[in-house]
């Protein structure tokens, strides 16, 4: 009687401990995968955050002039794209008006690209914003606070 309940329980303790080291094990499987899981998410998540930083990056880029590579805005910086194409802001266009203005003879010339050199927008010596057509998709790009 006193050995059937030992063996009994004893049995019943191997069995028990048997099933408590299975799960133990599970459990620390389980656990293992879990953190690998846990690093590929966190893995992913730098992924995209990089991936977002270089898109936002290369949208900065876009947005800015690329002669004075200050960010276009709504006042003094205002994206002027000329006939030929080519985008930058009213400042450095202003500029390049009055520098050009120096060799032409004539009251109204044609502002000269200063990538492709192209003969582009008719100009007044003073630099008038009504003669150039403002780039309304990069206005329009730009982040609302500006
Ligand atoms: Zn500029
Ligand atoms: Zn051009």
């Amino acid at each position: 009687m006193q050995s059937t309940t030992n063996s009994g329980s004893s049995s019943s303790g191997a069995a028990g401990q048997e099933t408590l080291v299975k799960q133990l094990a599970e459990a620390k499987e389980m656990r293992s995968k879990m953190i690998q899981d846990l690093k590929t998410s966190q893995d992913s998540v730098e992924a995209i955050r990089d991936a977002i930083a270089e898109i936002d990056k290369k949208q900065r880029k876009l947005l800015e002039c690329p002669i004075c590579y200050t960010q276009y805005d709504k006042q003094s910086r205002v994206p002027l794209i000329l006939t030929c194409g080519h985008t930058c802001c009213a400042r450095c266009i202003a500029h390049q008006v009055r520098r050009q203005a120096i060799n032409s003879n004539s009251p109204v010339f044609k502002l000269l690209c200063f990538y492709c050199r192209q003969e582009t927008n008719s100009t007044t010596k003073n630099f008038d914003i009504e003669l150039f057509s403002i780039n309304k998709i990069m206005l329009d790009a730009l982040p609302t606070d500006y």
